[in-house]
């Protein structure tokens, strides 16, 4: 099934650190860099590995965490596992795309850390190019890691430059020009992938959050052309794709600039050329779009038209009004409040597996220029009165600040804020104050939900999810089910990113 070799060395892209494809901004680089070498020659076979694939090789063909425990350094499995090493010391080229614009932390996936590609990479013999985040920081290590790798790539990849490198996105079109087919490549996962789709880079605000890369990767904002978009929907479809995911751009309501109409197109164009999707969700919103009046009827149309248990994250930051101001942030807790409700007016109603059909998210920063003690006590009042206003939100993302190259917040002079002493018991406190009373609010105990499937076990039980945005995990206690066993599971008990649940007997 793959494109035939005609005596020319294959090609062999080596994707570590691909959590388990179900993770956002790789599979997007994962089909770039695919579609750059097969459009890159005549017959030329590409193949798709993961770090995954190479660990398991390294230890003898065994996972590194003994059964019937799932193994998150091994579990992402490849079509090629068995000959992961052959491919990539054989190959005339390896694509490594590897490193996290934000960072995250997988269940089931560890990322290919800088060591552990230097170590595989003493097997390569052909063109070595590494593709993604992991590209900055090799390049401001320049001298650390000279001669490792050929070229570098810091946002994509595209057939006329994989041996020269780049330094930002190539233009949608070219990208396009490159597109063919994902059936070879989608064949090769061992699981069944969460397809996502950009719709346009940049940042449609005049001016930026201190700590954002966004403005830094693309400076211009860029929509893409419409029907570019439902074509390569419909060739992900064709190669057997089924849940997919409008995630990669800041804002998905700021879509070619909240075009209502447009993003109506959109949608309805997926669901018409895609008529058995099983998912389809967005991610990442502004709350300053979701609460203006265009923000309420796209808010209608993606409960409309997308499937439930979506969410729309949106990045609050802080509640600090020192902090607002002090890092340009987007958003006051009036708007949030506002954006929320054009949410819940149209997200709240359960569809048939027992999920609400579209929630928003709320992210938090600690760590802003501005933070005092009293930043920490404004996030927890803030998400109180929320809490005490009866909102619905899917899931809450805390997390530290980091600066990166280019960003305003790389040049800010400012103390060490409280929260590097605090972090750890400030995220318990949201935790227990608003994680956990939110997971009860939203999945109350008795609460039927279908369709889900078991993807991995630990020594808590097993867990079972639906593919899709930040889908809700339901562990069940001591219990071992093999992976992607469908199930129904009622809920019984919360924890604050997760909740227990009992399989329905039979
Ligand atoms: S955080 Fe969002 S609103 Fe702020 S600069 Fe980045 S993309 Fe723009």
């Amino acid at each position: 099934m793959h494109k035939a070799t005609t005596g020319d060395s294959p090609h062999w892209r080596c994707g570590p650190a691909f959590t388990c494809g179900r993770s956002a901004t790789k599979t997007r680089t994962r089909r770039s860099a695919w579609s750059a070498l097969t459009a890159a020659g005549e017959n030329v076979d590409v193949r798709y590995v993961t770090i995954d694939d190479v660990r398991w090789e390294l230890n003898g063909g065994q996972p590194l965490t003994p059964p019937p425990q799932s193994d998150p350094l091994t579990y992402s499995a490849s079509s090629n596992r068995q000959n992961a090493i052959k491919l990539l010391r054989d190959a005339a080229t390896v694509i490594v795309v590897a490193g996290d614009a934000v960072p995250s932390v997988h269940l089931h996936a560890h990322n290919g850390s800088l060591d552990e590609i230097i170590r595989i990479l003493a097997c390569v013999r052909g063109r070595r190019v590494l593709l993604g985040p992991m590209a900055n920081h090799v390049l401001a290590n320049a001298d650390a890691y000279a001669g490792l790798f050929d070229a570098l790539h810091t946002h994509t990849i595209t057939s006329k430059d994989i041996a020269v490198g780049s330094r930002a996105g190539a233009p949608f079109e070219k990208l396009r020009a490159d597109r063919d087919s994902f059936i070879d490549l989608v064949g090769e996962l061992g699981w069944e992938p969460v397809g996502e789709i950009e719709l346009y880079r940049g940042c449609t605000r005049r001016r930026y959050c201190s700590f954002c890369n966004e403005p830094v990767k693309s400076a211009a904002v860029v929509f893409r052309d419409l029907q570019d978009v439902l074509d390569e929907v419909h060739q992900l479809y064709v190669a057997g794709v089924r849940h997919l995911r409008l995630g990669q751009q800041t804002c998905f309501f700021s879509a070619w600039n909240r075009d209502v109409t447009k993003i109506e197109q959109l949608l309805a164009g997926i669901r018409d050329g895609c008529p058995d999707l099983e998912v389809l969700h967005i991610d990442n919103a502004d709350p300053l779009a979701v609460a203006s009046p265009a923000g309420a009827r796209i808010s209608a149309l993606v409960a409309q038209y997308c499937s439930e248990g979506n969410c729309a994250p949106m990045g609050m930051e802080s509640f600090d009004p020192a902090v607002i101001e002090t890092n340009a942030l987007t958003c006051t807790p009036q708007i949030l409040r506002r954006a929320i409700d054009n949410i819940n007016a149209v997200g709240t109603q359960r569809g048939p597996a027992g999920l609400p059909t579209l929630l928003p998210g709320i992210n938090i920063i600690y760590g802003l220029p501005g933070e005092t003690h009293r930043t920490h006590l404004a996030n927890l009042q803030g998400l109180d009165s929320l809490m005490t206003a009866g909102v619905m939100c899917h899931r809450t993302n805390v997390r530290q600040a980091r600066a990166y190259a280019g960003t305003p917040l790389a040049g800010m002079n400012a103390d060490i804020p409280p929260s590097q002493e605090h972090f750890t018991t400030w995220k318990a406190d949201i935790d227990s104050i608003w994680d956990q009373p939110m997971k009860q609010r939203v999945y109350p105990v008795g609460l039927r939900l279908r369709g889900l499937h078991s993807f991995f076990v630990t020594g808590r039980g097993t867990w079972f999810r639906r593919l899709g945005s930040y889908p809700i995990q339901v562990v069940e206690r001591d219990a071992v089910v093999p992976h992607y066993t469908p199930a129904d599971l009622t809920v019984t008990e919360h924890a604050p990113r997760f909740i227990y649940g009992v399989r329905d007997a039979g």
